[in-house]
């Protein structure tokens, strides 16, 4: 992976699919539709992941709470699922044990829990990490001291699986392109194309770097446009009912000695919902809100009053940490892309199932899903599009990605560079992790012997960054900053220190002028502040009190 797909490469012939969003969905049915010898185009017209694949609350998991929806068959699926990503990506997800605290007066008993908890093993089989144990408050305080203890009736230990979204995204992205996907970013499909008889044959793109023109001819199109996909429709059918419901889910990382905790830990907002914290390095994560949402998918953004139900949740689950809005290292919101449900339901009542819908051009529209099932749900939506090349292609989809290919560095190897490189061991652990077997190459950019003229820190993002350019198609320094690395969100300052320096750099391997090296430092310093945003925003009523 080098170097985005041009104009001209979509151009060559007809291919078999189109695929319009490089999220997971559309990451994950270019994977599958390539695996079954398909000849297949994804377009981005951003960055890979930079909607809601990268605005997730970052679980492989099964979701427990669906089982109150009695969504079996979903979280049968979903739990399976996490069991192959473990296998197929063990670098990028891992195995995270949650405490699931129950209080006197709960919405699920410790009984419910125990018969929801026995059916989630079940599913998980034989391979299941860490099948669930219940305990008392004594037990379940032991594991994490910071768990308020008033009313506490005890709890459940079980496993799920957290992962880092935008990399994963990234990883599917990278095995479509090996199977012989041709695939660019910040490539937007601005209208479709129909022949004579109405029925869709391929669509007009545009360059969003060059703005260039072009055109792509394909059998099939899939939109896999997640909170984008009405948007898409319109395209075919102006005026078409809207297949989603898009709710707004915010998150906030703190750092994680404010709030040490081991395990991923279930909360309970103030009105009862599910929320966790998630232990993430140097880090802890809290969320998520779940709120309707009307306006432009591109400027959802983090509110007060998400942030002070995010606070209290985690305030009334773990008292004693006393977390305020000054606490808050970086925050993100994304859409849920819901299949619209019967009027009258609660957003977290909604189906995280999707659907496909087929217009009446032929433009084939994906709403829903979940980032765990992805890879089953490529399967099917293949399977419908393209039922002569159904069959059981199982163990072909469910081959490592690219990370998982090469052998990670052994702790041993990985404590050496950390004493080489002055890098706490968690730290180059955590970085390892990211890249798994590909780690050796990010490694190939650091200087020898150090840059004594830059930090530590500087040197490693310095490092991704080259790194980033040459085999994973950034093209912006957001791109770098915001997906391939983890610097807006889980360092210290967010990256806002080493932003010019980085824009320099990126500018230098690719040929920026310099009025474009200043608009992305300007860019990427308005996506930290505007993380913070909400802090004007509770000016007015902090200066009353
Ligand atoms: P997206 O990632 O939004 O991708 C759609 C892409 O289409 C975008 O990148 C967009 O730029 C592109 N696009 C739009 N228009 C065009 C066009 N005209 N031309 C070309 N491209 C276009 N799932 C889990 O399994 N675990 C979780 O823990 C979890 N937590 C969640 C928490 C929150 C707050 C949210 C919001 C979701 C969560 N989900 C979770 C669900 C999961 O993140 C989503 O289902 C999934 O990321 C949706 O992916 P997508 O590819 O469908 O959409």
């Amino acid at each position: 992976m080098t170097s985005r797909a041009t104009l001209q490469q979509f151009s060559e012939g007809t291919f078999d699919l189109l695929v319009v969003g490089g999220g997971i969905t559309g990451s994950g049915v270019a994977r599958e539709a390539s695996l079954r010898g398909l000849r297949v185009a994804l377009v981005e017209a951003r960055d890979f992941a930079s909607g809601t694949s990268s605005r997730s609350t970052k679980l492989i998991h099964g979701g427990l709470r669906y089982l109150k929806n009695m969504d079996f068959r979903l979280v049968r699926e979903a739990v399976q699922e996490r069991m192959r990503m473990l296998e197929m990506a063990p670098h990028l997800v891992k195995v995270v044990p949650f405490l699931f605290p129950v209080y006197q007066g709960d919405p699920d008993s410790l009984l419910m829990l125990r018969a929801g908890l026995t059916l989630y093993d079940w599913f998980a089989g034989k391979g299941n990490p860490i099948p669930h144990r219940i305990h008392g408050p004594g037990a379940l305080l032991g594991r994490e001291p910071l768990i308020g203890a008033h009313r506490l009736g005890g709890g459940a230990e079980y496993c799920d699986a957290a992962t880092n979204d935008a990399r994963l995204t990234l990883e599917v992205v990278q095995s479509a392109i090996s199977l012989g996907a041709t695939v660019a970013n910040y490539m937007a499909v601005e209208s479709i194309l129909r022949d004579t008889n109405q029925q869709i044959y391929g669509a007009r793109l545009v360059d969003k770097l060059t703005g260039e023109t072009g055109e792509v001819r394909a059998k099939r199109v899939i939109a896999a446009g997640g909170p984008w996909a009405d948007s898409i429709r319109q395209m075919e059918q102006p005026g078409a009912p809207e297949l989603l419901r898009l709710t707004k889910g915010v998150h906030l990382t703190l750092p994680a000695k404010k709030l040490p905790i081991k395990s991923a830990v279930v909360m309970r907002g103030p009105d009862g919902r599910m929320m966790f914290a998630v232990p993430a390095g140097e880090f802890t994560y809290v969320g998520t809100t779940d709120t309707d949402y009307t306006g432009d998918p591109q400027k959802v953004g983090v509110d007060a009053s998400d942030v002070a139900y995010i606070i209290e949740a985690t305030n009334r689950t773990f008292p004693q940490a006393h977390v305020t809005g000054d606490d808050v290292n970086s925050a993100w919101a994304g859409l849920r892309p819901l299949v619209r449900p019967q009027a009258g339901k609660s957003p977290s009542s909604t189906s995280r199932d999707y659907t496909l819908n087929r217009g009446p051009s032929g433009l084939y529209s994906v709403a829903g899903g979940k980032l765990t099932a992805f890879r089953h749900m490529a399967a099917h939506i293949v399977d419908e599009v393209f039922p002569k090349t159904k069959g059981d292609h199982l163990q072909a989809s469910m081959a490592p990605l690219p990370g998982a290919v090469l052998p990670m560095l052994t702790p041993d190897q990985l404590g050496a560079l950390a004493a080489q490189t002055r890098t706490p061991i968690a730290h180059v652990t955590r970085l390892a992790e990211q890249y798994g077997g590909n780690f050796k190459r990010v490694l190939a950019e650091l200087p020898d012997g150090g840059d004594p003229a830059r930090s530590t820190e500087h040197q490693w993002l310095s490092a991704q960054l080259r790194h980033a350019v040459k085999h994973e198609m950034a093209v912006r320094l957001e791109d770098v900053l915001a997906r391939r690395t983890e610097t807006f969100l889980f360092t210290a300052g967010n990256g806002r220190e080493y932003v010019e320096s980085l824009a320099q750099e990126m500018g230098e391997m690719l040929g920026w002028s310099t009025e474009r090296v200043a608009a992305e430092s300007k860019s990427c310093l308005a996506q930290i502040d505007a993380m913070f945003a909400w802090r004007q925003e509770q000016e007015p009523s902090r200066s009353v009190s």
